[in-house]
């Protein structure tokens, strides 16, 4: 078998395997062919790859001979391409045009952003492994951007009162940024529409502020769900409130496959201080501020907003060993023992990652898309 690794597109830093789990799978006897430079962005060259047993080859031939092709982003995938395995993160839910032409071409496409949230997929959880990141790196943008200091500070020319950070959603991400912004010495606040992640907050050091009569999301299997429009109305009456005294605001409010929740609009910005600094992580999914645009910095008044999609992107080599680890535990399950590739779809992880097969759209949560539902984002 032969695993075919792709350059990423000009935009993206991070490569899909590195070589030290490209050694992995050929000690295992199977063949990995890298483009050239793939991993140049994330610090790894073709010689690392060289001596750990891959072979660099062309884009053509890994499309040629390949019979898995690993790459993030959508990456330019020929349309005459037929008959191969695809393993990246498509984000088929907002893409089904593209699903469907992959369908149609013959490729079978296991998109990473759709495995299962159980805890037998952990160690393979893309989403998980780059919002970590995500939320680190947002806290430090914001740190970078703000024109003041992060932690108290008591000295002979004047005392400086700790910045305040507002967290909107606090899944991994938001997790991760209280943490980073806590590390840092901010006073930090925390909105979350699921009450059981009000301990977790609580434990780093942050003021968990709640709203009563949150939707159940007991059952959407570790995703939020939509609000009411009462909820909607308190909650953000209360964000109104908070925004006003945070200097910093890390906004990372999602619903699994539908458009963000727009949590904080023009007026509200307006009441924030001048040099204030919005990291809006929800940009691709249409942002949770009315004033968001995606990977675009934008001015409202005084307080900057920084849309930036891909953050892990920044952080090029941690944010590949973890991707390319989560990569290399996916593998196994699409490999029989003699090094060949083989489909178990009755693994749940297989089939719940798995978006296209045999010319068909397979996963029913992409099935029940059609092209005029399509809520797409590229
Ligand atoms: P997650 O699902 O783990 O967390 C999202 C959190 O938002 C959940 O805890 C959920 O309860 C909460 N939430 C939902 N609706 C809310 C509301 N109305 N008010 C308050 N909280 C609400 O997701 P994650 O993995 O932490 O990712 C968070 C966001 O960051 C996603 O939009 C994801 O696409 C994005 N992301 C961005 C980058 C980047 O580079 N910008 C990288 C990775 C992830």
């Amino acid at each position: 078998m032969i695993i075919g690794i792709l350059k990423e597109p000009a935009f993206e830093s991070r490569v899909s395997l590195l070589a030290e789990q490209a050694s992995v799978l050929v000690k295992k006897e199977i063949n990995v062919w890298i483009e050239p430079d793939a991993g140049a962005k994330a610090f790894c060259r073709d010689e690392e790859y060289t001596r750990s047993g891959a072979l660099i080859k062309s884009r053509e031939e890994i499309f040629a001979t390949a019979d898995i092709v690993l790459g993030i982003h959508h990456n330019d995938i020929p349309s005459t391409l037929k008959n191969k395995v695809l393993a990246g993160i498509y984000q088929p839910l907002y893409n089904y045009t593209l699903m469907l032409d992959w369908a149609r071409q013959g490729l079978t496409v296991f998109s990473l952003d759709m495995l299962p949230r159980t805890t037998r997929a952990q160690s393979m959880d893309v989403l998980s492994s780059q919002a970590n990141i995500a939320g680190y790196e947002a806290v430090i943008l914001a740190a970078s951007r703000y024109p003041r200091y992060f932690p108290m500070l008591m000295t002979a020319a004047g005392s400086i009162r700790p910045a305040r950070i507002l967290v909107l959603g606090a899944g991994v991400a938001g997790l991760q940024a209280i943490a980073t912004g806590r590390r840092l010495g901010a006073v930090v606040e925390v909105f979350d529409t699921r009450p059981a992640v009000k301990e977790e907050v609580m434990s780093l050091g942050a003021k968990f502020i709640e709203v009563e009569g949150a939707e159940d999301a007991s059952k959407a299997g570790g995703y939020a769900v939509e609000q009411n429009a009462d909820f909607q109305r308190r909650q953000k009456e209360k964000i109104a409130e908070s925004i006003k005294k945070a200097d910093i605001v890390i906004t990372t409010a999602q619903i699994f496959g539908k458009k963000a929740p727009v949590l904080i609009t023009k007026e509200m910005i307006s009441t924030m201080r001048a040099g204030s600094v919005i990291i809006d992580l929800a940009a691709s999914t249409g942002g949770n501020t009315e004033e968001t645009r995606e990977n675009a910095t934008v001015l409202v008044g005084d307080v900057t907003i920084i849309g930036d999609s891909n953050l892990p992107s920044a952080l090029p080599s941690d944010a590949s060993k973890l991707y390319g680890n989560n990569v290399l535990n996916f593998l196994q399950l699409l490999t029989g023992k003699a090094g060949t590739v083989e489909l178990n779809f009755k693994d749940d992880i297989v089939a719940g990652a798995c978006i296209t097969h045999d010319g068909n759209i397979v996963n029913d949560r992409v099935k029940v898309l059609n092209d005029s539902s399509v809520t797409t984002n590229k």
